[in-house]
């Protein structure tokens, strides 16, 4: 009873912890992270396995250490004057890119250089396929003046979506940008990143907010001047399907609940070409000449990757990751129609129920604790596996962690119903194998087995047990005066009648027939002598009933053995202590042998 009321609390308790903790916050937080290194573990098997090839089309200008270096020692500053961008713009478009986008922010202007930024302003009104880039913050107002952005540089987004909310893309100022720029060109474009919990960038917004107006991100408009220029797509405006897609021609982005699009990653840093600042300025001087740089119809990012400035992102494949290359991987997986979609709430809440229910079939179906851990084992694996070969084949991210823990639940809890059922047939079953049905005394195996236990016991520890065996007087006749039924019960009653009068340590068994023993153990000859008579005495004196509220006497003759004086063996002892019985009845019965 006791343990029925402690196990239904102890499930109950259960119970309320996993409900309390499956609704706080801070626990989805940190399943979300577990979650989301599975992810990253993922990606990296997958680059590894080289599945995956950055796009030839993509090339980088990276101003790398050695072009930090190259600047500092040719120009005596940093940044860059802005004629040297001009300049090198000037050099690139003349073998026909795709476009050129500066994953650089050109902030005000240089008070000691206003020409080298008007070459600059000048660039971006000579070419249509020039970008550059501004970063959305919110910063409070009483520090900067939040710019008024034109119109031109934001676009319209129909969100049909409801798990979308912008909120958290909600910005409330901007970096001014060179006024110059802003009013000459719209290829302008934001280069905010969203961070998950544990400050990995894994998703990239497509587009912010700032004052009701949505404003994409640097590497959407590039990937749409691609798409303009090689499948003649080009939207006036943008659509958020109800499902949470961005349709985007053919191709279908999944963003997720704050609107990011889940990267897929072509491998750790350097997976595009690069080509060092200063390599470039020395061509563009002719200093050099490098006939494998070739620009035509390249998509080319301007972009720091030295980490002394600054732009250093960690990503699922890389601790260190410059800005410039995840902007160039976010054009890869437009262009390739290639981001990661997560698989909806539902769909992680039915394989959590599936893979639950085929263990609790697994652990309750196979008797082998052994095997059945291997089984369900295999099961979690071969989900695993699914899961890297969705990701890999399908672009789609199963959950791992809460169907893996629903499903390790269930094989605990398997296994625990299932060792309360067996440990409670085992049980039983040891009753029967070891009880007279009729009695409800031991049985004669399980005398023999005490015996033998009872005489190693004593022989190890060096003391005495006894040994009483006792036959039910004429009771042949018995049955012939009274019946078989009538024998039956008063079997059952002499039985009772010994076990009320021995202790709780000795141990009554149905002999055969109607002969009884009781095993008496660190109990001495004469200890042993007075319970016999005892016994005699109450079962002589005792009235049984029959039916028919009839009453009956019966008597009993008893042999009493002990170890070690009638013998060191079982069959000694019993054989003494059956002499001794024989004497009794030899002896006018009702009564201890000698
Ligand atoms: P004695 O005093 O010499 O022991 O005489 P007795 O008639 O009891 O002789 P014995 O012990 O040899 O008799 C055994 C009888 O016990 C035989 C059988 O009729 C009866 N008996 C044995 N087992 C059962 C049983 O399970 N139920 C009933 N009703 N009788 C049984
Ligand atoms: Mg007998
Ligand atoms: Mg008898």
């Amino acid at each position: 009873m006791l343990k029925k009321i402690l196990y239904t609390l102890w499930l109950l308790l259960f119970c309320i912890v996993i409900f309390a903790t499956a609704k706080s916050t801070n626990f989805n937080a940190f399943i979300n992270v577990i979650e989301n290194r599975t992810f990253d573990l993922r990606q990296n098997v997958m680059i590894n396995t080289a599945s995956k090839s950055a796009n030839r089309d993509i090339v980088i200008v990276a101003i790398d250490e050695a072009s930090y270096e190259y600047i500092l020692d040719n120009y005596g500053e940093w940044p860059l004057p802005r004629d040297v961008y001009a300049k090198l713009t000037g050099y690139i478009e003349t073998q026909k890119p795709r476009s050129i986008a500066f994953d650089l922010m050109f902030v005000k202007s240089f008070k000691s250089k206003p020409e080298a930024d008007e070459a600059l302003i000048k660039t971006f009104s000579r070419y249509n396929n020039v970008y550059t880039a501004m970063n959305l913050d919110n910063q409070p107002a009483d520090l900067r003046i939040p710019p008024v952005l034109p119109e031109k540089l934001s676009v319209d987004v129909k969100n049909y979506s409801k798990n979308i909310d912008f909120s958290s893309l909600t910005f409330t100022n901007c970096r001014a940008i060179l006024e110059g720029i802003l009013s000459t060109t719209s290829n302008v474009g934001m280069i905010n990143v969203s961070r998950a919990d544990d400050g990995i960038l894994r998703t990239m917004p497509l587009f912010v907010k700032y004052y009701d107006k949505y404003y994409p991100q640097l590497g959407l408009k590039v990937a749409l001047d691609y798409l303009k220029t090689v499948e003649g797509y080009s939207p006036d405006k943008f659509i958020i399907d109800g499902k949470s897609n961005l349709l985007l021609g053919d191709r279908k982005i999944y963003l997720d609940e704050k609107g990011g699009a889940i990267l897929n990653w072509y491998g750790s840093t350097a997976t595009y070409q690069h080509i060092p600042l200063y390599k470039l300025i020395k061509i563009a001087n002719g200093e050099l000449k490098d006939d494998s740089i070739d620009f035509h119809n390249k998509i080319v990012f301007f972009g720091t990757t030295a980490s002394s400035l600054f732009d250093i992102k960690t990503v699922p494949v890389s601790r260190t990751y410059p800005g410039v290359e995840v902007q160039a991987t976010y054009v890869n997986n437009i262009l390739d129609n290639n981001f990661i979609r997560k698989m909806d709430k539902s769909y992680t809440i039915l394989a959590g129920i599936i893979l639950a229910v085929i263990t609790g079939f697994i652990v309750m179906s196979i008797n082998s604790a052994f095997v059945a851990s291997l089984a369900s084992l295999s099961v979690y694996v071969i989900y695993i596996l699914a899961g890297y070969y969705a990701m890999k084949f399908s672009n789609l991210w199963l959950e791992m962690i809460y169907p893996l823990m629903l499903a390790v639940i269930a094989f605990i809890s398997a296994f625990i119903v299932k060792y309360f059922i067996k440990s409670r047939d085992f049980e039983q079953q040891y009753k029967l194998a070891t009880t007279d049905g009729l009695t409800e005394l031991y049985n004669h195996r399980y005398f023999q087995e005490q015996m033998r236990m009872q005489i190693e016991n004593s022989k190890r520890y060096e003391t005495e047990f006894s040994l009483i065996i006792l036959d039910i007087d004429f009771f042949k006749k018995f049955n012939d005066t009274f019946g078989h039924q009538a024998g039956d019960a008063v079997l059952r009653q002499v039985a009772q009648t010994l076990k009320r009068n021995v202790r709780a340590t000795d141990i009554v068994c149905r002999y055969g027939g109607e002969e009884m023993s009781i095993i008496l153990p660190n109990t001495g000859k004469d200890v042993a002598h007075s319970t016999a008579e005892k016994i005699c005495k109450r079962v002589s004196d005792n009235k049984f009933r029959l039916i028919g509220d009839k009453e009956v006497t019966v008597t009993i003759s008893l042999g009493v053995s002990t170890y070690p004086y009638d013998g060191d063996s079982a069959s000694e002892l019993i054989e003494a202590a059956d002499k001794r019985l024989y004497n009794a009845k030899n002896n006018g019965r009702n009564q201890v042998g000698k």
